[in-house]
Protein backbone atom coordinates (compact mmCIF):
# COMPACT_ATOMS: atom_id res chain seq x y z
CA UNK A 1 0.00 0.00 0.00
CA UNK A 2 1.19 3.49 -1.27
CA UNK A 3 1.43 6.35 2.00
CA UNK A 4 -0.05 8.56 -1.05
CA UNK A 5 -3.28 10.10 0.27
CA UNK A 6 -5.98 8.80 -1.40
CA UNK A 7 -9.30 10.91 -2.11
CA UNK A 8 -12.56 10.36 -0.70
CA UNK A 9 -14.29 9.13 -3.79
CA UNK A 10 -17.66 9.35 -2.87
CA UNK A 11 -17.05 13.39 -1.79
CA UNK A 12 -16.06 13.62 -5.70
CA UNK A 13 -19.15 12.57 -6.73
CA UNK A 14 -21.32 15.47 -8.88
CA UNK A 15 -24.56 16.88 -7.53
CA UNK A 16 -26.30 15.69 -10.09
CA UNK A 17 -25.08 11.98 -9.53
CA UNK A 18 -25.87 12.55 -5.56
CA UNK A 19 -29.59 13.04 -6.59
CA UNK A 20 -29.34 9.59 -8.26
CA UNK A 21 -30.90 6.53 -6.12
CA UNK A 22 -30.98 2.92 -6.92
CA UNK A 23 -34.23 2.26 -8.31
CA UNK A 24 -36.62 1.61 -5.77
CA UNK A 25 -38.25 -1.36 -8.08
CA UNK A 26 -34.49 -3.25 -8.92
CA UNK A 27 -34.56 -3.47 -4.69
CA UNK A 28 -37.60 -5.19 -5.05
CA UNK A 29 -36.67 -7.22 -7.97
CA UNK A 30 -33.94 -8.93 -6.22
CA UNK A 31 -36.47 -10.02 -3.04
CA UNK A 32 -38.94 -11.07 -5.40
CA UNK A 33 -36.78 -12.93 -7.80
CA UNK A 34 -36.30 -16.14 -5.64
CA UNK A 35 -36.71 -19.13 -7.69
CA UNK A 36 -39.98 -20.28 -6.55
CA UNK A 37 -41.68 -16.58 -5.81
CA UNK A 38 -44.47 -16.36 -8.74
CA UNK A 39 -43.35 -12.37 -9.44
CA UNK A 40 -45.93 -10.25 -10.98
CA UNK A 41 -42.93 -7.22 -9.79
CA UNK A 42 -40.93 -6.75 -13.74
CA UNK A 43 -42.11 -5.28 -16.42
CA UNK A 44 -40.63 -8.07 -18.84
CA UNK A 45 -42.44 -9.15 -22.00
CA UNK A 46 -42.98 -12.66 -22.62
CA UNK A 47 -39.76 -14.25 -23.95
CA UNK A 48 -41.33 -17.28 -25.07
CA UNK A 49 -43.15 -15.00 -28.10
CA UNK A 50 -39.90 -13.63 -29.12
CA UNK A 51 -39.53 -14.32 -32.69
CA UNK A 52 -36.18 -16.20 -32.38
CA UNK A 53 -35.63 -17.65 -35.98
CA UNK A 54 -36.72 -14.63 -37.64
CA UNK A 55 -34.25 -12.48 -35.80
CA UNK A 56 -31.21 -14.79 -36.88
CA UNK A 57 -32.33 -14.79 -40.55
CA UNK A 58 -32.94 -10.83 -39.93
CA UNK A 59 -28.48 -10.45 -38.68
CA UNK A 60 -27.66 -12.78 -41.34
CA UNK A 61 -29.57 -10.87 -44.23
CA UNK A 62 -28.69 -7.50 -42.81
CA UNK A 63 -24.38 -8.85 -42.41
CA UNK A 64 -25.37 -9.86 -46.31
CA UNK A 65 -26.81 -7.06 -47.36
CA UNK A 66 -24.46 -4.75 -45.75
CA UNK A 67 -21.09 -6.57 -45.76
CA UNK A 68 -18.62 -4.47 -43.05
CA UNK A 69 -20.69 -1.46 -42.88
CA UNK A 70 -23.49 -3.39 -40.78
CA UNK A 71 -20.25 -3.40 -38.41
CA UNK A 72 -19.27 0.18 -39.05
CA UNK A 73 -19.81 3.65 -36.91
CA UNK A 74 -22.95 5.18 -38.66
CA UNK A 75 -24.64 8.01 -38.27
CA UNK A 76 -26.25 9.71 -35.54
CA UNK A 77 -29.65 10.02 -36.70
CA UNK A 78 -30.31 6.56 -37.63
CA UNK A 79 -30.48 3.95 -40.35
CA UNK A 80 -32.10 5.83 -43.25
CA UNK A 81 -34.70 3.25 -44.19
CA UNK A 82 -35.86 2.60 -40.31
CA UNK A 83 -36.08 6.09 -40.08
CA UNK A 84 -38.39 6.53 -43.22
CA UNK A 85 -40.23 4.16 -42.07
CA UNK A 86 -40.97 5.29 -38.71
CA UNK A 87 -41.97 8.21 -40.57
CA UNK A 88 -44.31 7.02 -42.60
CA UNK A 89 -46.62 6.35 -40.28
CA UNK A 90 -47.39 9.72 -39.30
CA UNK A 91 -46.73 10.96 -42.43
CA UNK A 92 -43.71 13.47 -41.41
CA UNK A 93 -40.13 13.51 -43.34
CA UNK A 94 -37.63 11.21 -42.11
CA UNK A 95 -35.49 14.29 -40.53
CA UNK A 96 -38.10 14.68 -37.84
CA UNK A 97 -37.03 11.10 -36.59
CA UNK A 98 -34.18 10.55 -34.24
CA UNK A 99 -33.16 6.55 -33.58
CA UNK A 100 -32.19 6.43 -29.83
CA UNK A 101 -31.05 3.21 -27.79
CA UNK A 102 -33.82 2.32 -26.18
CA UNK A 103 -37.27 4.98 -25.39
CA UNK A 104 -34.94 4.98 -22.39
CA UNK A 105 -31.83 7.10 -23.52
CA UNK A 106 -34.73 9.36 -25.78
CA UNK A 107 -36.23 10.10 -21.99
CA UNK A 108 -32.62 10.83 -20.47
CA UNK A 109 -31.55 12.99 -24.09
CA UNK A 110 -34.84 15.09 -23.95
CA UNK A 111 -34.55 15.77 -20.02
CA UNK A 112 -30.60 16.85 -20.76
CA UNK A 113 -31.57 19.39 -23.39
CA UNK A 114 -34.91 20.37 -21.62
CA UNK A 115 -34.61 20.75 -18.53
CA UNK A 116 -32.60 23.43 -16.33
CA UNK A 117 -32.37 22.84 -12.50
CA UNK A 118 -35.72 23.82 -10.89
CA UNK A 119 -38.03 23.94 -14.04
CA UNK A 120 -41.26 22.26 -13.37
CA UNK A 121 -42.32 19.25 -14.93
CA UNK A 122 -45.96 18.31 -14.87
CA UNK A 123 -45.77 14.31 -14.70
CA UNK A 124 -48.96 11.81 -13.82
CA UNK A 125 -49.47 10.41 -10.25
CA UNK A 126 -48.32 8.00 -10.65
CA UNK A 127 -46.27 7.67 -13.58
CA UNK A 128 -43.48 5.25 -14.84
CA UNK A 129 -40.37 5.31 -12.45
CA UNK A 130 -37.73 5.15 -15.41
CA UNK A 131 -38.93 8.57 -16.40
CA UNK A 132 -38.49 10.18 -13.22
CA UNK A 133 -35.19 8.18 -13.00
CA UNK A 134 -34.01 9.87 -16.04
CA UNK A 135 -35.30 13.44 -15.29
CA UNK A 136 -34.13 13.59 -11.39
CA UNK A 137 -29.99 14.62 -12.65
CA UNK A 138 -31.21 17.30 -14.85
CA UNK A 139 -32.96 18.86 -10.92
CA UNK A 140 -36.46 19.61 -12.28
CA UNK A 141 -39.26 20.52 -9.53
CA UNK A 142 -42.45 18.44 -10.28
CA UNK A 143 -46.03 19.13 -10.50
CA UNK A 144 -48.26 15.99 -10.29
CA UNK A 145 -51.24 16.16 -12.09
CA UNK A 146 -53.76 14.34 -10.56
CA UNK A 147 -55.28 11.20 -12.56
CA UNK A 148 -58.20 9.08 -12.00
CA UNK A 149 -59.79 5.94 -14.00
CA UNK A 150 -59.62 8.19 -17.07
CA UNK A 151 -55.92 8.94 -16.93
CA UNK A 152 -55.24 12.90 -16.85
CA UNK A 153 -57.30 14.81 -15.40
CA UNK A 154 -57.56 17.68 -17.77
CA UNK A 155 -60.00 19.81 -15.58
CA UNK A 156 -57.69 19.79 -12.82
CA UNK A 157 -54.87 20.21 -14.67
CA UNK A 158 -56.40 23.14 -16.15
CA UNK A 159 -56.80 23.98 -12.43
CA UNK A 160 -52.91 23.75 -11.91
CA UNK A 161 -51.52 25.58 -14.47
CA UNK A 162 -53.27 28.54 -12.89
CA UNK A 163 -52.79 28.24 -9.54
CA UNK A 164 -48.83 27.54 -11.45
CA UNK A 165 -49.38 30.27 -13.21
CA UNK A 166 -50.28 32.81 -9.83
CA UNK A 167 -46.99 31.58 -8.04
CA UNK A 168 -44.94 33.07 -10.75
CA UNK A 169 -44.25 29.54 -12.09
CA UNK A 170 -44.16 28.31 -16.03
CA UNK A 171 -44.15 24.19 -16.50
CA UNK A 172 -41.20 23.53 -19.28
CA UNK A 173 -42.78 20.18 -20.03
CA UNK A 174 -45.31 17.58 -19.39
CA UNK A 175 -44.63 13.98 -19.11
CA UNK A 176 -47.16 11.76 -20.39
CA UNK A 177 -47.91 7.61 -21.28
CA UNK A 178 -51.41 8.24 -22.74
CA UNK A 179 -51.60 4.57 -23.93
CA UNK A 180 -52.24 1.55 -21.01
CA UNK A 181 -49.97 3.73 -19.13
CA UNK A 182 -46.49 2.26 -16.73
CA UNK A 183 -48.20 1.80 -14.29
CA UNK A 184 -51.82 1.72 -14.20
CA UNK A 185 -52.70 0.40 -17.47
CA UNK A 186 -55.26 3.09 -17.65
CA UNK A 187 -55.94 5.18 -21.05
CA UNK A 188 -56.52 8.75 -21.80
CA UNK A 189 -59.74 9.13 -23.76
CA UNK A 190 -59.92 11.22 -27.03
CA UNK A 191 -61.68 14.29 -25.13
CA UNK A 192 -58.86 14.69 -22.97
CA UNK A 193 -56.41 13.80 -25.46
CA UNK A 194 -58.28 17.12 -27.50
CA UNK A 195 -58.18 19.15 -24.25
CA UNK A 196 -54.76 18.55 -23.23
CA UNK A 197 -53.03 19.26 -26.42
CA UNK A 198 -55.14 22.81 -26.54
CA UNK A 199 -54.25 23.36 -22.86
CA UNK A 200 -50.37 22.69 -22.99
CA UNK A 201 -50.29 24.78 -26.53
CA UNK A 202 -51.68 27.47 -24.81
CA UNK A 203 -49.67 27.55 -22.21
CA UNK A 204 -46.43 27.17 -23.83
CA UNK A 205 -45.79 23.83 -22.41
CA UNK A 206 -44.13 20.94 -24.34
CA UNK A 207 -45.34 17.30 -23.87
CA UNK A 208 -43.77 14.37 -24.08
CA UNK A 209 -46.00 11.44 -25.13
CA UNK A 210 -44.31 8.02 -24.05
CA UNK A 211 -46.17 5.88 -26.03
CA UNK A 212 -44.07 2.61 -25.90
CA UNK A 213 -47.61 0.62 -25.59
CA UNK A 214 -50.11 2.04 -28.18
CA UNK A 215 -49.67 -1.22 -30.51
CA UNK A 216 -50.49 -3.31 -27.96
CA UNK A 217 -54.60 -2.50 -27.83
CA UNK A 218 -56.43 -5.66 -27.41
CA UNK A 219 -59.85 -3.95 -26.79
CA UNK A 220 -61.40 -0.82 -27.80
CA UNK A 221 -60.61 1.82 -30.66
CA UNK A 222 -57.41 2.98 -31.27
CA UNK A 223 -57.02 6.58 -30.63
CA UNK A 224 -55.09 9.73 -32.22
CA UNK A 225 -52.20 10.35 -30.24
CA UNK A 226 -51.40 13.27 -29.14
CA UNK A 227 -48.41 14.16 -31.05
CA UNK A 228 -51.01 13.71 -34.17
CA UNK A 229 -53.53 15.93 -32.61
CA UNK A 230 -50.56 18.48 -31.83
CA UNK A 231 -49.59 17.99 -36.17
CA UNK A 232 -53.05 18.58 -36.60
CA UNK A 233 -53.27 21.78 -34.41
CA UNK A 234 -49.63 23.44 -35.32
CA UNK A 235 -50.01 22.02 -39.16
CA UNK A 236 -46.92 22.09 -39.35
CA UNK A 237 -44.28 18.97 -38.40
CA UNK A 238 -41.53 21.75 -37.50
CA UNK A 239 -44.19 23.42 -35.28
CA UNK A 240 -45.36 20.76 -33.06
CA UNK A 241 -45.30 21.10 -29.81
CA UNK A 242 -45.88 17.36 -28.82
CA UNK A 243 -42.32 15.28 -29.07
CA UNK A 244 -43.35 11.13 -29.34
CA UNK A 245 -41.85 8.76 -28.14
CA UNK A 246 -42.04 4.96 -28.62
CA UNK A 247 -39.90 1.58 -29.07
CA UNK A 248 -39.47 -2.03 -30.55
CA UNK A 249 -39.18 -3.17 -27.23
CA UNK A 250 -42.53 -3.97 -26.49
CA UNK A 251 -43.81 -5.14 -30.00
CA UNK A 252 -40.73 -7.08 -30.64
CA UNK A 253 -38.02 -7.25 -28.52
CA UNK A 254 -36.15 -4.85 -25.95
CA UNK A 255 -32.82 -6.27 -26.30
CA UNK A 256 -32.02 -4.89 -29.74
CA UNK A 257 -32.44 -1.39 -27.80
CA UNK A 258 -34.07 0.14 -31.05
CA UNK A 259 -36.41 2.99 -30.32
CA UNK A 260 -36.98 6.71 -31.65
CA UNK A 261 -38.24 10.03 -30.84
CA UNK A 262 -40.32 12.24 -33.85
CA UNK A 263 -39.99 16.12 -33.05
CA UNK A 264 -39.98 19.53 -34.86
CA UNK A 265 -36.82 20.13 -36.36
CA UNK A 266 -34.57 22.55 -33.20
CA UNK A 267 -35.53 19.21 -30.83
CA UNK A 268 -34.22 16.79 -32.94
CA UNK A 269 -31.14 19.67 -33.95
CA UNK A 270 -30.24 18.97 -30.11
CA UNK A 271 -31.17 15.58 -29.66
CA UNK A 272 -28.26 14.74 -32.06
CA UNK A 273 -25.66 16.63 -30.58
CA UNK A 274 -26.58 15.34 -27.27
CA UNK A 275 -27.10 11.98 -28.96
CA UNK A 276 -23.35 12.44 -29.89
CA UNK A 277 -21.65 13.09 -26.72
CA UNK A 278 -23.57 9.65 -25.64
CA UNK A 279 -23.20 6.92 -27.38
CA UNK A 280 -22.55 8.42 -31.17
CA UNK A 281 -25.23 6.52 -32.39
CA UNK A 282 -27.68 3.63 -31.77
CA UNK A 283 -25.68 -0.24 -32.56
CA UNK A 284 -25.58 -0.31 -36.61
CA UNK A 285 -26.14 -3.66 -37.08
CA UNK A 286 -29.22 -3.70 -34.71
CA UNK A 287 -30.63 -1.10 -36.41
CA UNK A 288 -30.10 -2.88 -39.44
CA UNK A 289 -31.79 -6.06 -38.23
CA UNK A 290 -34.62 -4.59 -36.75
CA UNK A 291 -35.19 -2.83 -40.73
CA UNK A 292 -34.82 -6.53 -42.14
CA UNK A 293 -37.72 -7.30 -39.14
CA UNK A 294 -40.52 -4.69 -40.14
CA UNK A 295 -42.65 -6.73 -42.08
CA UNK A 296 -43.09 -9.65 -39.79
CA UNK A 297 -44.26 -6.50 -37.05
CA UNK A 298 -47.92 -6.94 -37.86
CA UNK A 299 -48.15 -10.66 -37.24
CA UNK A 300 -45.91 -10.21 -34.10
CA UNK A 301 -48.39 -7.54 -32.38
CA UNK A 302 -50.92 -9.51 -33.03
CA UNK A 303 -49.27 -12.31 -31.19
CA UNK A 304 -48.56 -10.32 -28.48
CA UNK A 305 -51.59 -8.56 -28.78
CA UNK A 306 -54.05 -11.81 -27.97
CA UNK A 307 -51.68 -13.64 -25.49
CA UNK A 308 -51.40 -10.40 -23.23
CA UNK A 309 -55.26 -10.23 -23.88
CA UNK A 310 -55.79 -13.43 -22.71
CA UNK A 311 -53.40 -13.50 -19.53
CA UNK A 312 -54.92 -9.76 -18.59
CA UNK A 313 -58.93 -11.55 -18.64
CA UNK A 314 -57.23 -14.42 -16.58
CA UNK A 315 -55.75 -12.08 -14.22
CA UNK A 316 -58.85 -10.03 -13.96
CA UNK A 317 -60.88 -13.24 -13.47
CA UNK A 318 -58.19 -14.62 -10.60
CA UNK A 319 -58.70 -11.19 -8.49
CA UNK A 320 -62.54 -11.14 -9.20
CA UNK A 321 -63.03 -14.48 -7.52
CA UNK A 322 -59.94 -14.15 -4.74
CA UNK A 323 -59.68 -10.59 -3.77
CA UNK A 324 -61.34 -9.34 -0.96
CA UNK A 325 -64.22 -6.48 -1.07
CA UNK A 326 -62.86 -2.81 -1.17
CA UNK A 327 -59.52 -3.96 -3.22
CA UNK A 328 -59.76 -1.94 -6.38
CA UNK A 329 -58.37 -2.47 -9.49
CA UNK A 330 -57.92 -1.27 -12.94
CA UNK A 331 -58.90 -2.96 -16.31
CA UNK A 332 -56.47 -2.68 -19.30
CA UNK A 333 -57.32 -1.99 -22.56
CA UNK A 334 -54.22 -3.20 -23.79
CA UNK A 335 -50.29 -3.35 -22.51
CA UNK A 336 -49.17 -5.07 -19.46
CA UNK A 337 -50.05 -3.41 -16.51
CA UNK A 338 -52.82 -3.07 -13.81
CA UNK A 339 -53.01 -1.51 -10.90
CA UNK A 340 -54.23 -1.75 -7.52
CA UNK A 341 -55.48 -0.13 -4.91
CA UNK A 342 -56.20 -1.64 -1.16
CA UNK A 343 -58.36 0.35 1.14
CA UNK A 344 -56.93 3.48 2.83
CA UNK A 345 -54.32 2.58 5.96
CA UNK A 346 -53.02 -0.82 4.38
CA UNK A 347 -49.19 -0.29 3.27
CA UNK A 348 -48.31 -2.56 0.32
CA UNK A 349 -44.83 -2.48 0.69
CA UNK A 350 -45.00 -3.83 4.48
CA UNK A 351 -47.20 -6.34 2.93
CA UNK A 352 -44.88 -7.50 0.39
CA UNK A 353 -43.06 -9.29 2.63
CA UNK A 354 -46.15 -11.60 4.04
CA UNK A 355 -46.71 -11.95 0.22
CA UNK A 356 -43.07 -13.06 -0.83
CA UNK A 357 -43.92 -15.81 2.33
CA UNK A 358 -46.87 -16.76 0.36
CA UNK A 359 -44.74 -16.84 -3.20
CA UNK A 360 -46.32 -14.04 -4.74
CA UNK A 361 -44.59 -10.97 -5.48
CA UNK A 362 -45.34 -7.37 -7.32
CA UNK A 363 -44.39 -3.93 -7.03
CA UNK A 364 -45.43 -1.18 -4.09
CA UNK A 365 -47.23 1.49 -5.84
CA UNK A 366 -45.13 4.36 -3.88
CA UNK A 367 -41.89 4.80 -6.25
CA UNK A 368 -44.27 5.56 -9.07
CA UNK A 369 -45.02 8.81 -7.45
CA UNK A 370 -42.68 11.88 -8.09
CA UNK A 371 -43.54 13.05 -4.97
CA UNK A 372 -44.55 10.04 -2.68
CA UNK A 373 -47.96 8.66 -1.78
CA UNK A 374 -50.14 5.87 -2.61
CA UNK A 375 -48.71 4.05 -0.06
CA UNK A 376 -52.04 1.56 -0.40
CA UNK A 377 -51.53 0.72 -3.43
CA UNK A 378 -49.47 -1.89 -6.19
CA UNK A 379 -48.38 -2.44 -9.65
CA UNK A 380 -48.77 -6.20 -11.05
CA UNK A 381 -47.78 -6.98 -15.07
CA UNK A 382 -49.52 -10.06 -16.36
CA UNK A 383 -47.53 -10.23 -19.85
CA UNK A 384 -44.95 -12.33 -18.25
CA UNK A 385 -46.93 -15.07 -16.58
CA UNK A 386 -48.82 -18.50 -17.78
CA UNK A 387 -51.98 -18.95 -16.63
CA UNK A 388 -50.88 -21.56 -13.82
CA UNK A 389 -49.19 -18.85 -12.18
CA UNK A 390 -51.55 -16.57 -12.36
CA UNK A 391 -54.14 -18.97 -10.66
CA UNK A 392 -51.57 -20.17 -7.64
CA UNK A 393 -50.87 -16.06 -7.73
CA UNK A 394 -53.94 -14.62 -7.50
CA UNK A 395 -55.06 -16.63 -4.73
CA UNK A 396 -51.89 -16.22 -2.54
CA UNK A 397 -52.39 -12.17 -2.74
CA UNK A 398 -56.04 -12.74 -2.21
CA UNK A 399 -55.12 -14.58 1.20
CA UNK A 400 -52.36 -12.21 1.57
CA UNK A 401 -55.11 -9.36 1.64
CA UNK A 402 -57.86 -10.96 3.52
CA UNK A 403 -55.39 -11.43 6.09
CA UNK A 404 -53.91 -7.57 6.29
CA UNK A 405 -57.35 -6.62 6.19
CA UNK A 406 -58.86 -9.17 9.16
N1 LIG B 1 -41.32 4.28 -21.23
C1 LIG B 1 -42.18 3.47 -20.59
C2 LIG B 1 -43.52 4.01 -20.18
C3 LIG B 1 -41.82 2.16 -20.29
O1 LIG B 1 -42.67 1.38 -19.62
C4 LIG B 1 -40.54 1.68 -20.70
C5 LIG B 1 -40.06 0.29 -20.42
N2 LIG B 1 -40.47 -0.30 -19.27
C6 LIG B 1 -39.70 2.57 -21.37
C7 LIG B 1 -40.12 3.86 -21.63
C8 LIG B 1 -38.31 2.16 -21.83
O2 LIG B 1 -38.40 1.28 -22.89
P1 LIG B 1 -37.18 0.99 -23.87
O3 LIG B 1 -36.00 1.73 -23.38
O4 LIG B 1 -36.98 -0.49 -23.81
O5 LIG B 1 -37.62 1.46 -25.22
Amino acid sequence: MSDTPRPELESLLSRRARTMTASAIREILKITQQPDVISFAGGLPAPELFPLGAVKQAAETALNKYGPAALQYSTTEGHPPLREWIAGRHGIPAQNVQIVTGSQQGLDLLGKILIDEGDTVLVEAPTYLGALQSFQPYLPSYAEMPTDEGGIDVDALDTLLGDLARQGRKPKLLYAIPNFQNPTGRTLSLERRRRLVELTAQHGVLVIEDDPYGELRFEGEALPSLYELGLQLAGDVNRNHVVYCSSFSKTLVPGLRDAWIEAAAPIIGKLIQAKQGADLHTPTLNQMMMTELLPLLPAQIETVRVAYQARCTHMLGQMGEHFPAGVDYTRPQGGMFLWVTLPEGLDTAALLPRAVERKVAYVPGQPFFARGGGLNTLRMSYSNATPEQITAGMRALGETFREALA
